[in-house]
């Protein structure tokens, strides 16, 4: 595989963006090496400026469930582009598109489009922290819900701490405002809440992690959380921007039935364009402007182009069989690398909950960040690099979820299952 032009726009890019790229993650930090500068992408594959030809496992951190070009929402990308771009004011189709989240999300009775997923989580902290008349929120640790300075904390040593400033600039005393407690540790939530209980406006969680790589909520934690914050009157916030509409029509909440008051939805919500939304009750939402006095704004939010690409893309999932072809497919992925491990002995484990997965090198099981935090990261880099030598294109980094599409077909799962082999096979040798 000849990898030169990329190498030249890398060089060029840094010039001129830092780390030449406009999200951290894309600049291969995690596992070395030159990112890979793409073309185009078509289903589940993607193309490089090289020319090269890969299976992409990213699609785009999320969105892509129906793969990439999909031809119904560039139909109405096409027939959306040819009315306007924006006009800054309400449309008919952000109506339709609310109206099609809240049936498919029924714990969401109103709901506000923004434009990313830090501003969805940012705004519901807001609206948290306005409806109690509170301050404090938890959160856990591993679990990412964008960049907003209250959420970019990290924990202190122990099971559940005062939030510190995970980047310079995060002021400390905003960082203390934030607690961060073990996620999977019933006793954890159970110690802030002896705390801090009635300062707690909202615990914020991923139902299901994908952001310290995939961990799924033990048995009855999210329904512990839920009790705790129905006890205390505090607001639950589940952070569904990666599970909304990928785990089930409902997301996570759906699958184990647990019924949040604010709901953040975001990636596949836009079907590829930058579009988010958070919403629930609808007495909460009322306190949102102008209908209430907590401040919300965007000139691009509910942008034509975007609404129009996230509707069509809800329409596709909600046809009947959706959630059971992409359960196949990530099944048969997860259960040939599972395969591949036991052949070659290779010490690993596979955490998967539907069509998102992560493969764990060196570790046994992995329930929580610091247990995910101990796995074999230099043979992750191998492993990265390896397939994509084969063409396999994955998260580039240890912690981030492998993201299976409609677009996979069963000789592209095939074909990266002996991508593994073969790699596994020199690994071990
Ligand atoms: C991606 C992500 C976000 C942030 O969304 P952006 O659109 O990147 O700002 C928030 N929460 C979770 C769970 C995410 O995976």
């Amino acid at each position: 595989m000849k990898i030169i032009k990329s190498k030249q726009l890398y060089m060029a890019a840094r010039e001129r963006i830092p780390g030449a790229v406009n999200s951290p993650v894309r600049a291969w930090r995690a596992v070395g090496g030159v990112p890979l500068f793409i073309t185009r992408g078509k289903g589940a594959h993607i193309f490089d400026v090289d020319g090269n030809d890969f299976i992409d496992f990213v699609g785009s951190w999320g969105p892509l469930i129906l793969g990439h070009a999909h031809p119904c929402v560039l139909r109405e990308l096409q027939d959306a582009l040819l009315k306007g771009t924006t006009f800054g004011a309400p449309t008919e189709q952000e109506l339709a598109l609310a109206t099609k989240v809240c049936r498919l999300v029924p714990s969401i009775e109103k709901l506000r489009l923004v434009n990313s997923g830090t501003e969805a989580t940012m705004t519901a902290i807001r609206l948290a922290r306005a409806f109690t008349q509170r301050s404090k929120i938890v959160k856990f640790d591993g679990c990412y819900h964008g960049h907003s300075d209250g959420l970019l904390v990290k924990a202190g040593s122990g099971i559940a701490t005062l939030g510190l400033p995970d980047s310079p600039g995060v002021v400390a005393a905003l960082a203390a405002e934030t607690l961060v407690a073990r996620y999977n540790d019933h006793d954890a939530v159970q110690e802030v809440f002896h705390s801090y209980g009635d300062d707690i406006a909202a615990v914020i969680v991923e139902p299901v992690c994908g952001n310290m790589g995939v961990i799924p909520p033990a048995p009855g934690f999210l329904s512990h959380l839920r009790k705790i914050t129905r006890r205390s009157r505090s607001v639950l916030i589940f952070d569904e921007v990666i599970t909304g509409f990928r785990l089930a029509p409902g997301g996570a909440q759906e699958l184990y039935r647990i019924t949040p008051d604010l709901t953040c939805l975001g990636k596949i919500l836009g079907g590829g364009l930058p579009l988010a939304a958070f919403g629930g009750r609808g007495e909460i939402m009322n306190l949102l402007a102008p209908e209430g006095p907590v401040y919300q704004a965007g000139t691009l939010s509910g942008n034509p182009l975007a609404v129009r690409a996230g509707l069509a893309t809800l329409k596709w999932i909600s046809r009947r069989g959706t959630y059971r072809v992409l359960e196949k497919k990530a099944k048969y992925l997860a259960d040939g690398f599972a395969q591949v491990l036991a052949k070659y002995r290779i010490t690993g484990t596979i955490n998967r909950v539907g069509s998102m997965m992560t493969l764990f090198f060196g570790v046994d099981r992995v329930r929580n960040s610091e247990e995910a935090r101990q796995c074999d990261r230099e043979r992750f880099a191998r492993f990265f690099h390896g397939m994509l030598q084969r063409a396999i294109y994955l998260p580039p980094a240890p912690f981030e979820a492998l993201m299976v599409s409609l677009a996979h077909t069963e000789a592209d799962l095939r074909k990266t299952i002996e991508a593994f082999d073969s790699w596994s096979a020199g690994e071990t040798r």
